[in-house]
């Protein structure tokens, strides 16, 4: 028996005793058959999302959508808005135009290749979905993964250059069989064991076998390049708000937050000529205002509210009542402006 086989053997039995109960996991040894659906939905929200964030969307996305057929067949704004809060847009705009591409083609593809094809499923989702949810050989590397592995063989190259050897070392530790069980159990014992800041080696199932753990420094594992500081930007939304009811527009579509609902802004520091100028003349006040965390960049959102007369058409957008913003569908950063201008009243 080599290393290798060794390693998968442990953390095998480990996940038999050791496995997390998830609303889309199929607990090991229980002989049901995995639902490709409920694999790729729970693996696309949990894309930079914690597993405690996507649980309850997950419940409500399966129990409103059981099926891709189902999810394939609803609305795109009904989708947009339940994922409101669940951040990173574009996997729910991913999600539908998947959703649609598999229903047409009668379910999903069973090899991680035709997977790789489809809308939003980049190598690690195509990965997951064939080995958790069709039982095939693949091996899908998240960053628990990337963690465990660069310390199980000390790889010492910084991220993001050592994603290869990674893959590698990853790539020659995964079993022929149950491979889908070896990735959520790398993945386990990521979250809850080698974690990043504090592994608990003494835990470990392949304690004996990890490198890292003989350096006496774990945690220096996996080594990371220095961060860029991200870009700041500021901006100004707005609230306008005539009997009960405010100003919704829906955000163009393949932009920043595209599909949602949203306050109208002034485009985020779009403006070079450094004007206030606001949609509509009169009198606005300030409503406070939000910090949010993009991607690429941090965000300075003022709140500006209005508080004066009968005005004209704004162009495109609704009146939405102000009492039942809540079922608008608003992204966490519209959310928490809109609280703020509510709060300003
Ligand atoms: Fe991670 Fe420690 Fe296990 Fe090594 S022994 S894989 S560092 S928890």
């Amino acid at each position: 028996m080599d290393a290798s086989e060794t390693i998968s053997e442990l953390l095998l039995a480990w996940y038999d005793r050791h496995a997390r109960t998830l609303p889309w996991r199929i607990p090991p040894g229980s002989g049901e058959t995995p639902d490709p659906y409920r694999i790729w939905l729970s693996e696309v929200m949990l894309q930079q999302t914690t597993t405690g964030a996507v649980a309850p969307y997950f419940r409500k996305f399966t129990e409103r959508w059981p099926t891709v057929q189902a999810l394939a067949a609803a609305p795109e704004e009904e989708v947009m808005a339940a994922w409101a809060g669940l951040g990173y847009y574009s996997r729910a705009r991913n999600l539908i135009a998947c959703a649609r591409e598999v229903a047409a083609m009668g379910g999903f593809p069973d090899s991680e290749e035709a997977l790789r094809q489809l809308p939003g499923l980049g190598a690690y989702t195509a990965a997951a979905v064939a080995a958790i949810g069709f039982g095939k050989r693949a091996v899908p590397v998240d960053a628990n993964v990337e963690r465990v592995v660069a310390r199980l063989f000390a790889i010492g190259d910084p991220l993001p250059g050592a994603r290869k050897p990674i893959r590698a070392h990853a790539g020659a530790i995964t079993p022929d069989a149950r491979a889908g069980d070896f990735a959520q159990a790398m993945m386990d014992l990521g979250a809850g064991v080698c974690t990043p800041r504090d592994p608990k080696c003494l835990l470990c199932p392949v304690n004996a076998h990890c490198i890292a753990r003989k350096t006496g420094d774990p945690a220096r594992f996996p080594v990371k390049a220095a961060k860029k500081a991200k870009p700041e930007r500021s901006g100004t939304a707005f609230w306008i708000e005539r009997n009960g009811a405010v100003w919704l527009v829906t955000r163009p579509g393949k932009g920043m937050l595209g599909g949602m609902r949203a306050l109208p802004d002034d485009g985020w520091s779009a403006r070079s000529d450094g004007s206030d100028e606001t949609p509509i003349p009169g009198q606005w006040k300030a409503g406070g205002v939000v910090r949010h965390g993009f991607t690429h960049f941090n965000l300075t959102l003022g709140v500006a509210v209005y508080a004066g007369e009968a005005f004209d058409a704004l162009g495109d957008g609704e009146w939405w009542p102000s009492d039942k913003l809540d079922e608008a569908g608003l992204p966490t950063l519209f959310a928490k402006a809109a609280a703020l201008a509510r709060s300003s009243l």
